[in-house]
């Protein structure tokens, strides 16, 4: 039997059903948050806010907290933490999993293109394009720098710089429905979607939307991460918890 608490790398819906999954079952959970969105739908269970301070600072938390399981269930593009998160686990001898929801994969029909970056989406988008954006606050700016496009920048909280003509910034979490993608797109003029290849159905209506009214996607492909033992959803995740190593 191992030890708790559980420290999960949290930051999305899935770690949060994962905590809420493991709490209810009796065991102790602590789940990280970066600290990056001022009001968080928190998780049942224990929460830490703020970076560990890189591979140092996480392989001291472990020892500290004596933590006897780390599931890394970060967003598919929080690359730095999944990295450090194995090194720290590989130092500490503390077992790691991963919670990963798979990539989405283009249906018949999809208009797709695949870039690697939020740069070579912004400038995949041909002059004139109205694009719907939604891949956070951070890697923003580049759409932004383009005087010949605009559109609407979705996200969570508001972008630290300021908006340029011809964009208009909506302030939204998901789940968001088919109809309401369908009614945006419409609504805006909407010519490309740009998305993260987040994967899970949280966030898919805008792709059944896009399909359905053949615009085009340009899709920014997930970052390598560590190879560690990965499950797709948080059920099968915390039975195999349950069954083997939290009986
Ligand atoms: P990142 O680039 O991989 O990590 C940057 C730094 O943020 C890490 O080095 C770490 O700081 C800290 N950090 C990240 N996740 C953390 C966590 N769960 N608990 C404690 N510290 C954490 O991450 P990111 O892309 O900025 O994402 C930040 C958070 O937002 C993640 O938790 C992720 O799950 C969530 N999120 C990200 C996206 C996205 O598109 N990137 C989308 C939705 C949600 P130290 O080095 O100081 O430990």
């Amino acid at each position: 039997m191992r030890r708790e608490p559980i420290l999960i790398l949290g930051g999305t819906g899935d770690a949060r059903r994962l905590a809420e999954r493991l709490v209810a079952e009796g065991l102790r959970v602590i789940t990280s948050l970066a600290g990056v969105t001022t009001e968080p739908v928190l998780p049942p269970g224990e929460v830490r806010r703020g970076g560990f301070g890189g591979v140092e600072g996480l392989a001291d938390y472990l020892v500290r907290e004596d933590i006897g399981t780390v599931i890394d269930a970060t967003h598919p593009f929080a690359a730095q933490m999944s990295r450090q998160a194995y090194t720290a686990c590989l130092q500490c001898n503390v077992p790691l999993y991963r919670l990963e929801r798979p990539a989405w994969t283009p249906q018949p029909g999809d208009r797709w293109i695949d870039v690697a970056s939020a740069e070579a989406a912004a400038l995949a988008l041909p002059t004139g394009a109205r694009a719907l954006v939604t891949i956070g606050r951070k890697e923003i700016h580049p759409f932004f720098a383009r005087t010949d496009i605009g559109g609407v920048a979705r996200m969570i909280e508001p972008p630290a710089e300021p908006l340029p003509p011809g964009w208009e910034v909506v302030l939204q979490r998901p789940p968001f429905t088919v109809d309401a993608e369908i009614g945006l797109i419409r609504a805006e003029g909407i010519t490309h979607l740009v998305t993260k290849n987040a994967g899970g159905r949280e966030t898919e209506a805008k792709l059944i939307a896009a399909h359905q009214l053949a615009i085009q996607v340009i899709m920014i492909a997930r970052p390598a991460k560590p190879e560690t033992l990965c499950a797709a959803e948080e059920s099968m995740l915390a039975g195999l918890l349950l069954r083997e190593h939290y009986p």
